[in-house]
């Protein structure tokens, strides 16, 4: 039983309550049980019965399977219970110009040459007149158009830069995690909170439930959503809007039956307002139109959504609102915000459960005593700001970049006045095809490669150190990279054959 309403004092941390049972929730207080044993610091999940989940967030990034590794859990086992499929990339269609298409798949990209990434061969090779093919370099790539699977191989092997990710139902997530943090002795209160007590000093004292009961602890994690129950509605942190770089502001989800053959990587089609995503699950197929309300109805993007669908929905549409930003402090007082909580990115890169997991690990990295040193709060808050204001300029390089100019929407993504940090970023590459990612980025260079040159966006030189390669030895070096590539491939397998002997549905959901 959390503790009662208690003095802010010093000592350890003794209690943790988690507010919310969503995916953020869960994954929350499944990490601290697994991270934490033997302090005997006491866990509580509050969750509402009356206060849905968002639900959706069915595309993640290959660190979801450390997550696994650090809870240890058996990941074919968590594949069965979530209805998940792998994932190695995503494709994009439509963003550049109609009809064109690219690729951002994961893991390696062919191999260094005299120290420099791959990419900068790939300029030198496109300089010269050559027109190499991603899927000579990348095996995720290449299984991905052929809609192959296979795991990654042993180091050393010629698959073992391979990596991906998964798709996954996420309310079968969050259940496969609630009972995987119980099994660890985390308590489930399922109660709507209705209020909360302050200390002096600001810190929250306690949760108060529906039926006035109090639940105290030393240390919250915010993990109820948008609405941000403790961070904003209770502290009053304050929230910072990009939606002057990030206009979409709304979604239309549906989902559908599964269509075969299920491809292994998240689908991404620019639209007249926004964007439209498939995924493909074990059991059914997952749609939805991201858009900007300042750009079309809801009953417009409803229409296109429909209009794009190969089968008929299986569900009524939902519609979710959110405005990209994020909090002006992830951590106030004795409150962490997690998840939804501590601000949004829109999915287009699959970031939204990986940033709760960090925010996790950041604070696991930062975990305080009673005193809550005032310090350690702001070197969090600034790891955590640094963090997701990369992945937004990330986000906004696949709209800017467009040559797109059939609808208002995109011109108005073409005439954006960009972050100063990526405009450099964009200024760099453009001069000298270098990337300079930053200490701790989620994407590496090499994402970020991908984008610019799937975008159109040549630099004016590459990397000199890569011409002192003569030119037979350049091109012997990319035909055997290339052979390897294929020789990896040949270990592939049809992606549906992963699943089609699995468990039905009733029989996988626990
Ligand atoms: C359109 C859309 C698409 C997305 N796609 C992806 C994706 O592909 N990949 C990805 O990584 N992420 C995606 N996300 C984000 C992803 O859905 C969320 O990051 C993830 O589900 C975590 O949500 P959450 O747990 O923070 O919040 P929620 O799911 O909203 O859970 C909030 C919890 O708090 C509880 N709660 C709230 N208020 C109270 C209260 N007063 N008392 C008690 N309990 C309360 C609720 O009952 C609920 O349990 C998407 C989001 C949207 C909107």
């Amino acid at each position: 039983m959390a503790r009662d309403t208690d003095e802010a004092g010093t000592g350890p941390i003794r209690s943790i309550v988690v507010l919310g049972g969503g995916t953020a929730g869960w994954a929350a207080a499944s990490m601290l049980a697994r991270a934490l044993p033997g302090t005997g610091i006491e866990l509580t999940v509050v969750e509402s019965p009356e206060i849905g989940t968002v639900g959706v967030g069915e595309a993640t990034i290959p660190p979801i399977l450390d997550l696994l590794r650090f809870l240890g859990i058996d990941e074919a086992d968590f594949c069965r219970h979530t209805q998940a499929t792998y994932k190695l990339g995503i494709r994009f269609t439509d963003w550049r110009r109609p009809g064109h298409r690219y690729w951002h798949p994961f893991g390696t990209f062919g191999a260094p040459i005299n120290r420099r990434p791959f990419f900068h061969a790939w300029q030198r090779a496109v300089a010269s007149g050559g027109s190499p093919a991603f899927t000579d370099f990348s095996l995720a790539a290449r299984l991905a158009q052929a809609n192959a699977f296979r795991p990654s191989g042993a180091p050393g092997s010629e698959s073992a830069g391979l990596r991906y990710a998964l798709h996954f139902d996420a309310g079968l997530v969050a259940r496969y995690l609630a009972a995987y943090a119980e099994r660890l002795g985390v308590r489930r209160v399922a109660a709507t909170v209705r209020g909360a007590t302050r200390a002096a000093d600001g810190r929250i004292e306690a949760l108060v439930l529906a039926d006035g009961t109090r639940v105290g602890a030393d240390l919250y994690l915010d993990c109820s959503g948008f609405r941000g129950f403790l961070i904003e509605q209770t502290l009053g942190t304050g929230y910072l809007d990009w939606r002057r770089w990030l206009p979409c502001d709304r979604a239309v989800a549906l989902p559908t039956a599964v269509v075969r053959p299920r491809p292994p990587y998240t689908e991404s089609s620019a639209r007249p307002a926004g964007w439209r995503w498939c995924i493909p699950l074990r059991h059914r197929t997952g749609n939805g139109y991201v858009y900007s309300s300042a750009h079309v109805s809801d009953e417009a993007a409803l229409a296109d959504l429909l209009g794009e669908l190969p089968v008929a929905p299986e569900a009524e549409p939902r519609v979710l609102r959110f405005t990209a930003g994020r909090r002006r402090l992830a951590w106030q007082h004795n409150v962490v915000a997690v998840g939804l909580a501590s601000g949004f990115l829109e999915p287009l890169e699959s970031t939204s459960i990986h940033l709760a997991l960090s925010s996790v690990y950041h604070l696991l990295e930062h975990f305080p005593d009673r005193s809550l040193a005032p310090g350690n709060i702001a070197a969090y808050n600034a790891a955590i700001a640094e963090e997701i204001e990369r992945i937004r300029d990330f986000i906004i390089l696949h709209y800017c970049l467009t040559e797109r100019d059939d609808t208002p929407f995109w011109r108005d993504c073409r005439a954006m006045e960009l972050p100063a940090s990526l405009a450099e970023r964009l200024e760099l590459y453009r001069e000298t095809g270098r990337i300079r990612p930053r200490a701790g980025e989620l994407f590496t260079d090499l994402s970020w490669f991908y984008i610019f040159e799937g975008m159109g966006v040549r630099p004016r030189q590459h990397d000199p150190l890569i011409d002192v390669v003569p030119v037979p030895q350049f091109a012997e070096i990319l035909r055997r990279l290339a052979a390897e590539t294929a020789e990896a491939a040949r270990g592939a397998r049809p992606h549906d054959e992963y699943f089609d002997a699995a468990p039905r549905p009733a029989e996988a959901v626990r």
